[in-house]
């Protein structure tokens, strides 16, 4: 790795074994155990050499030590078990409902103390880096798509006396859109079965820090917690992170397209694009509508998740833990087919309901 490749160039040729007649790409290598008196002896304590080659190309593009997991949910597990009991977490009140319940749940149960914040409350934010332990930033958040205000917070917690931690789930924006390390943050976290592994079709997520001891305490709640990724997915998400910055620029250009569409239409009430990233979400009347939309459309697929090649639509107030989302709000993941047939796609289902 040089220092001086740009991400672009990180993304292609980071983790690749360096030495003569070995293949240009690491192999599967389905292990739990090693032969002994080597570098490794059992999987869940000291890795493969699939999770490393994945490792060593995440950590060169965030700027720090990566651990692979078996999920994006599985880097919150890790982050929170590094806590002492009782500690205080201040999570945004909308983002990932996945996250959000590990949270409540901790809180339930009396193993943490939440504090629910506003996403573009920067102000409320600051304010909480004084008395909390953690903060837990997403941005844009999953599915509003609102920005926060990153380096403000960071700024804010450094310069607190308990010096709050700083996580930034950053599966939206990926290491291409935003470096989080580099604006403060202490820990990035990303879901890679989103647009890091990018063909729907495997689980895995990564934490990145580029502090030594907090990167050997992440690990060390990976060995203790056993939520490793699997060896095809670690494989899999490598081979998909190699096209992430032509996959992002392309469908991020037909976002763009898309958005502005979106807002001519009479039956879209209101558009939300940050401006950048793949994805949109859309407003309609009501949920019949967003529903009547969801279903009507035959290229874009009606499904959960998000970041893959296909695009893909889903009404995420129908969910439990979205109910506090817009009835019609339609969360659309932008991918890679040719973005006009997106939008007779699109138009075609808006002018059955508008
Ligand atoms: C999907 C998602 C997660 C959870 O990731 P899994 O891989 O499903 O566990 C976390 N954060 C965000 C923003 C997500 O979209």
């Amino acid at each position: 790795m040089h220092d001086d490749w740009s991400l672009r160039t990180r993304a292609v040729a980071a983790g690749r074994p360096q030495r003569a007649g070995e293949p240009l790409n690491v192999p599967i290598v389905p292990a739990s155990t090693f032969a002994a008196g080597g570098e490794r002896a059992y999987s869940r304590e000291d890795g493969t050499p699939t999770w490393a080659a994945l490792e060593e190309a995440i950590g060169a593009l965030e700027g720090g030590h990566a651990t692979a997991f078996a999920s994006g949910l599985a880097t919150l597990s890790a982050v929170l078990d590094v806590l002492p009991v009782g500690a205080v977490v201040a999570v945004p009140t909308f983002s990932y409902a996945g996250t959000r319940a590990v949270l409540d749940h901790a809180e339930r149960a009396g193993r943490l103390r939440v504090e629910r914040i506003a996403p573009t409350n920067t102000a409320a934010w600051v304010a909480a880096t004084e008395r909390v332990d953690l903060v837990w930033l997403e941005s844009p958040t999953n599915p509003t798509l609102d920005l926060v205000d990153i380096p403000a917070i960071t700024a804010a917690a450094a310069a607190r006396p308990r010096r709050p931690r700083v996580v930034v789930d950053n599966t939206f924006a990926t290491p291409l859109g935003r470096r989080p390390l580099s604006l403060g943050a202490d820990v990035v976290v990303h879901s890679a079965t989103k647009l890091i592994g990018g063909h729907s079709d495997l689980l895995l997520g990564l934490t990145v820090t580029a502090d030594p001891a907090l990167a050997g305490e992440l690990r060390a709640a990976r060995t203790r917690g056993g939520a490793t990724p699997g060896a095809l997915e670690a494989w899999l998400a490598l081979r998909g992170l190699r096209t992430l910055p032509v996959r992002l620029a392309e469908a991020g250009r037909s976002a763009a397209l898309l958005a502005e569409r979106l807002a001519e239409h009479p039956a879209v009430r209101v558009v939300r694009y940050p401006g950048e990233g793949t994805m949109v979400a859309f407003e309609l009347a009501d949920a019949a509508a967003a529903d009547r939309v969801c279903a009507g459309l035959t290229l874009i697929r009606h499904a959960t998740s998000l970041g893959g090649v296909e695009s893909c639509v889903e009404r995420r107030a129908a969910l439990a833990g979205d109910a506090h989302v817009p009835a019609g709000l339609v969360r659309f993941s932008v991918g890679l087919e040719d973005p006009a047939d997106l939008w007779r796609d699109l138009a075609a289902a808006l002018d059955r309901v508008g």
